[in-house]
C-alpha cells in the first residue's frame, strides 16, 4: 500500500515537472516572440525618427530659402545691384536671422560680404549651381573671411527672367546640429548629419556614449564595430552613396552590451544623410518591464508549485499514516492485530537480542458465558474496554495487541528485574478482577495469564508464544484468573 501511494506521489510530481516545463517553454517562446517584436518596434520607431529629422530641417531650410528668395526678389528689383540699399538688406539678414554671414555675389564670381569684405568665388561649387539657377546648399567650408566652418545657402538673383547674380547665406555648422532634436527614447540617442563620402557635418544628443566630432569620417568611426546579420560597412556606404534609406545594429567586438542601433534616411535636398544612432538597450528600454514581469510570474508560478508539491507530498504521507496505522490496529479494540503484535515483537528482539523482556498472553475467563449472558455486543464492549485497559497499564514501548478472540498478547520490554514485571502482572489482574464493567451490571471478569521471558525462553514471537501458552494452560488448569511463569523442564 505504501509503495503504491509512493508511486502516486511520483505520478503527481512527474505531472508537475512536465507543467511546469511545459510553462516555461512556453514562456520561453514568448518572450522570444516578445523579443521579435520590440526589434521590430524599435527599429521602426527609429526609422520615423530619421525621416522626421529629415522633414524638419527640410522645412526650417525650405523657410530659409523662401526668405533669401524673397530678399533676392527685392534686390533684383534696383537698376543697380550693389546699391546702398540692397547692401543694407545684406546687414539686416544677419542681425535678423540665423544666418551669421550673407553675400551678393556677382555673375563673374566676385562677392560682396555683409560686413564690407569683397572676393571670388568663382570657382565655389555653389556659386557655379546657383548662377545657373538651382538653390544650393554647400558643404562645410572654412570661410577665407573669418576662418568659421559654415554651410552656405545661395539663391539665384534674378533681373527681367535672367540670373544676374546669387545671393548667399551661411550658418555656422552648429546652427545645423540645433536643427536636429532627440525626442524619443528619453534622449539616449544622436543624431548626425553626414555627407555621402562619410564626412561629419553636424550631430546632436547624448555625448555619455558617442566620441565622434566634426571632421571624423563616419565610416572610419565604425570600421572598428562588428555589423550584426548580413550588413558589412561596404552595404551602408553603398546605401550612402545613393541616398538609401537603412537601419543597421552593431556591436563592439563581442561585448553584447554595447549592441548599437544606426538607421540612417537620404535628407532629400543634396548627399546628405540624416542618421540616428542609439544603444538597442536604450531603444527597448521601456519594454525592459515585460521581462521583469514575467520574472516575477515565473517566481512567484515556481513558489506555489512549490507549496502544492509540499502539500501533495504531506497529505499523502499523512494518508500513508493513517493507512498503516489502520492496518496494524485491531479494529474493536484500537491496540496492535495479531499479525503487527508479532512482527513488532520480532522487530524488537532482532533489533535488541540481548535484550531481558516478558512476554504475557492473557485470556479472559469464560468470556463465552458472557457473550452467552450479556450479549454479542456485550461481549465487544467488555473486550475494547480490556484493550484500554491493557494499554493504560503498560508503558509506551511496551507492545499491547489483541491476537484472538479474547486472548492479548503484551511484551514488556526491558525487564532486567523480573520482580517488576511479576508485580505489574499481578496489579493488572488484580485491576482486571475489581474492575466495574458497566456492560455486566455488576458482574466482573476475570483474565488467566502464562508468562515467559525473553531471550531465555525464546528469542522471537512464536518461541515465546508457545512457552508462554503453556504457562497459560497451567494457570487455566489451575482454577483461573492467576497467572503462571514457564517452567523450563
Ligand atoms: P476459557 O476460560 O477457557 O478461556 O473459556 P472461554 O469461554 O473464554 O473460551 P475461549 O477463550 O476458548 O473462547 C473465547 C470466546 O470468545 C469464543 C467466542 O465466543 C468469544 N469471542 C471471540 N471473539 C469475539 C469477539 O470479537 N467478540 C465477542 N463478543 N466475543 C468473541
Ligand atoms: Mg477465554
Amino acid at each position: 500500500m505504501k509503495k503504491k501511494n509512493n508511486h502516486m506521489t511520483g505520478n503527481y510530481i512527474t505531472a508537475i515537472f512536465v507543467f511546469i516545463c511545459a510553462v516555461a517553454a512556453s514562456l520561453g517562446v514568448f518572450l522570444v516572440e516578445v523579443q521579435r517584436s520590440i526589434d521590430q518596434n524599435s527599429q521602426v520607431t527609429m526609422a520615423n525618427n530619421v525621416s522626421r529629422q529629415s522633414d524638419h530641417i527640410l522645412s526650417i531650410l525650405d523657410i530659409h530659402y523662401g526668405f533669401l528668395n524673397g530678399i533676392a526678389d527685392k534686390m533684383g528689383k534696383s537698376e543697380d545691384l550693389l546699391s546702398d540699399e540692397n547692401m543694407d538688406m545684406l546687414v539686416s539678414i544677419c542681425d535678423n536671422t540665423d544666418f551669421e554671414r550673407t553675400a551678393l555675389i556677382e555673375a563673374d564670381g566676385t562677392s560682396h560680404y555683409d560686413n564690407g569684405a569683397v572676393k571670388n568665388v568663382a570657382e565655389r561649387l555653389y556659386f557655379k549651381e546657383a548662377i545657373r539657377g538651382k538653390e544650393t546648399l554647400s558643404d562645410p567650408l572654412e570661410s577665407s573671411v573669418d576662418q568659421e566652418t559654415r554651410v552656405i545657402l545661395s539663391v539665384p538673383v534674378y533681373q527681367n527672367g535672367k540670373v544676374v547674380a546669387v545671393l548667399g547665406g551661411s550658418y555656422n555648422v552648429t546652427a545645423l546640429s540645433r536643427m536636429l532634436f532627440d525626442d524619443i527614447f528619453d534622449g539616449a540617442g544622436y543624431s548626425l548629419i553626414v555627407t555621402m563620402e562619410g564626412e561629419i557635418i553636424a550631430y546632436d544628443g547624448e555625448p555619455a556614449y558617442h566620441k565622434i566630432t566634426y571632421g571624423d569620417n563616419f565610416f572610419e568611426f565604425y570600421d572598428s564595430k562588428t555589423l550584426l546579420g548580413v550588413n558589412e560597412l561596404q552595404d551602408v556606404k553603398a546605401d550612402f552613396a545613393v541616398g538609401r534609406d537603412g537601419l543597421i545594429k552593431m556591436r563592439n567586438g563581442t561585448d553584447t552590451s554595447s549592441d548599437q542601433y544606426l538607421s540612417y534616411t537620404r535628407l532629400g535636398m543634396n548627399d546628405w544623410m540624416i542618421c540616428y544612432v542609439i544603444p538597442v538597450s536604450a531603444a527597448q528600454k521601456s519594454f525592459d518591464f515585460i521581462k521583469r514581469d514575467e520574472s516575477v510570474f515565473m517566481g512567484v508560478f515556481c513558489v506555489l508549485v512549490l507549496v502544492l508539491i509540499f502539500y501533495i507530498i504531506y497529505r499523502n504521507r499523512k494518508q500513508n499514516e493513517a493507512l498503516l496505522k489502520s492496518a496494524q490496529t485491531d479494529g474493536l479494540t484500537g491496540i496492535y492485530n495479531k499479525r503487527s503484535t508479532e512482527e513488532r515483537i520480532n522487530e524488537i528482539r532482532d533489533e535488541n537480542p540481548a535484550e531481558k523482556g516478558t512476554f504475557v498472553i492473557l485470556d479472559v475467563d469464560k468470556f463465552k458465558e458472557v457473550n452467552d449472558r450479556y450479549g454479542h455486543m456485550a461481549g465487544d464492549k467488555v473486550l475494547s474496554e480490556f484493550g484500554r485497559i491493557l494499554k493504560a497499564h503498560f508503558r509506551e514501548e511496551d507492545v499491547v495487541g489483541r491476537i484472538g478472540g479474547d486472548e492479548f498478547v503484551v511484551y514488556i520490554r526491558r525487564t532486567e528485574n523480573r520482580e517488576i514485571a511479576d508485580i505489574r502482572i499481578r496489579e493488572l489482574i488484580s485491576k482486571v478482577r475489581q474492575f466495574h464493567f458497566p456492560e455486566l451490571k455488576g458482574g466482573n471478569v476475570t483474565i488467566s495469564v502464562g508468562v515467559c521471558f525473553a531471550p531465555e525462553h525464546g528469542t522471537c514471537y512464536m518461541d515465546l508464544y508457545k512457552n508462554a501458552d503453556i504457562a497459560l494452560y497451567e494457570t487455566k488448569q489451575a482454577g483461573r484468573d492467576g497467572y503462571r511463569m514457564y517452567q523450563k523442564e
